[in-house]
């Protein structure tokens, strides 16, 4: 009988595993191995709740497996060298793994493969990074042909699927394994558990049903206070669930609609997931993209980079509810509504003029999902730099982005516990309460609450003329 490793990094689940299928295809017995990399966990930009997260994540694969009579085993070190051991140990004849297009896990993949038979399968995405190419072979920059691309090709189906083992034939419990390191103490609690069962339970919630939300998606999708997205995405950043689990339930949700809007919502809920794969596929033909804007020419904007006003925004004190919300809800949860991150990223980026990268970095080390791919193509497409970005000219106005997307300011009074007592009237624009009222609802404006940082019509000509420069 042949040994096998299935070597897990961002694909902590049992259903739909093209690594684990693959490794039990190709032999009698798969040991499942994590890597404790210190190289990640001690990163510059790791996050305490997401690294929480992931352990959480492994805690629950571990209990999955040893119900199926396996166990995880965890390892630290540098994959390469603990790879190389457990080889040894189990005299595996191959690596079985999801190929990852993230450029760090590249050259992590390429060094193990230099020494060892490793075996990459897609996963991580649906279609593999270099799968969605124009006629002439090149990379697609631009969304919209790229996901005309991409839903040419054989749509996944619910047969696609592979279903969890029932049983892993493993040598595991054979091999020593680190306990999977207790959850760092967290400065506030994460909002959404973790583990595949979570995953799918929450799948299944937002996809099925007879009124499922996702055929209410393409509305509430940006309403900022109510649960209209499927916060799926820290479950996809780890692979609990596939992205084509996710497809395949959003394919499904759009033939059963009932009527058009509820299809449009289905549809755009794929398109997500398709953006997300864009992200992916360009961070794999163009890495310099963590470093440096995708288009030469906005390599040089003459950023501020002002210290007080990057701490103000990533205090939340910026004096603009809805961005201080944002970023309130960032730093406590770990987690952002999506039309808040447009926000809050263009506020930073526009109105304080504060290079785009160190956005990024701050995101990564506080977000649940943070993906190099998605994040970075967030900040570039925010900053108006990045391959089919937002025009640099497009500047959002963060009142009035406020009054749209959370027009009763529920979502502001949440995370603001001092604007909780302002009149819907002023609730976005609160430094224009008059003085009375300030004392009346107990939020004196540069007292309780700060005056603004910027004038945003100012700030908006400066952003111009900068870019323009
Ligand atoms: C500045 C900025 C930074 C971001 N950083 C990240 C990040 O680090 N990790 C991350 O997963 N997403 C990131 N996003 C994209 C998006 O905000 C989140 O994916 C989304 O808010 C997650 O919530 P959800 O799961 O409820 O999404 P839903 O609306 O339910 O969408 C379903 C899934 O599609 C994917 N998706 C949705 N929108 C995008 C998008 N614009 N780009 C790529 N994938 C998308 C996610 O995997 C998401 O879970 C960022 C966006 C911006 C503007």
């Amino acid at each position: 009988m042949t040994t096998v490793i299935w070597w897990i990094r961002r694909d902590l689940r049992l259903a739909d595993n093209q690594a684990l299928t693959a490794a039990l295809r190709n032999a009698g017995r798969a040991v499942p191995l994590f890597v404790l990399d210190p190289t990640l966990l001690s990163a510059p930009d790791v996050s305490e709740k997401r690294v929480t997260f992931l352990f959480g994540g492994l805690r629950a694969l571990d209990a999955d497996l040893r119900a199926r009579g396996a166990g995880l085993i965890v390892r630290r070190g540098d994959p390469v060298i603990e790879l190389t051991k457990l080889v040894a140990e189990t005299g595996a004849e191959a690596i079985y793994a999801e190929e990852d297009p993230w450029p760090h896990a590249r050259r992590r993949d390429d060094a193990v493969a230099a020494r060892l038979p490793l075996r990459l399968v897609p996963g991580v995405t649906i279609r593999s990074a270099d799968v969605v190419r124009k006629a002439d072979g090149g990379a697609y920059t631009i969304f919209t042909p790229f996901s005309r691309a991409w839903k040419a090709l054989p749509l996944p189906t619910p047969r696609d699927l592979l279903p969890a083992p029932e049983r892993l034939p493993t040598l595991s419990p054979d091999f020593a394994s680190l306990p999977i390191p207790e959850q760092p103490a967290l400065t506030g609690a994460i909002p959404l558990p973790s583990g595949e069962a979570e995953a799918l339970h929450r799948l299944r919630a937002f996809t099925a049903g007879l009124r499922p939300p996702i055929h209410a998606y393409a509305d509430a999708r940006n309403r900022m206070a109510v649960a209209g997205t499927s916060q799926l995405s820290p479950y996809l950043r780890f692979g609990m669930i596939s992205a084509r689990q996710a497809a395949v339930a959003a394919l499904t949700a759009a033939a059963a609609a009932p009527d058009a809007a509820a299809r449009a919502g289905a549809e755009t809920w794929l398109t997500e997931l398709i953006w997300r794969e864009f992200y992916m596929a360009l961070l794999y033909y163009f890495p310099y993209v963590l470093d440096d804007a995708f288009r030469a020419d906005r390599r040089d904007v003459r950023w501020g980079n002002d210290e007080a006003d990057f701490a103000a925004w990533r205090e939340g004190r910026t004096g603009y509810p809805v961005v201080d919300a944002a970023m309130r809800q960032l730093v406590q949860t770990g987690w952002m509504h999506n039309r808040a991150r447009m926000i809050a990223a263009s506020f930073l980026v526009k109105d304080l003029l504060v290079d785009w990268r160190w956005g990024e970095r701050f995101f990564m080390q506080h977000l649940l999902d943070g993906d190099p791919a998605a994040n970075n193509g967030g900040w570039q497409w925010t900053a108006g730099v990045g391959a089919d970005a937002a025009p640099y000219f497009r500047i959002f106005n963060p009142t009035l982005q406020g009054a749209k997307f959370d027009p009763d300011g529920a979502y502001i009074r949440r995370w603001i516990p001092e604007l909780a007592r302002v009149p819907d009237k002023y609730i976005h624009q609160p430094w224009m309460m008059p003085a009375p009222l300030q004392r009346q609802t107990g939020c004196i404006i540069g007292h309780d609450y700060p005056v603004p940082r910027v004038d945003h019509a100012w700030a908006r000509e400066r952003a111009l003329v900068t870019y323009r420069h």
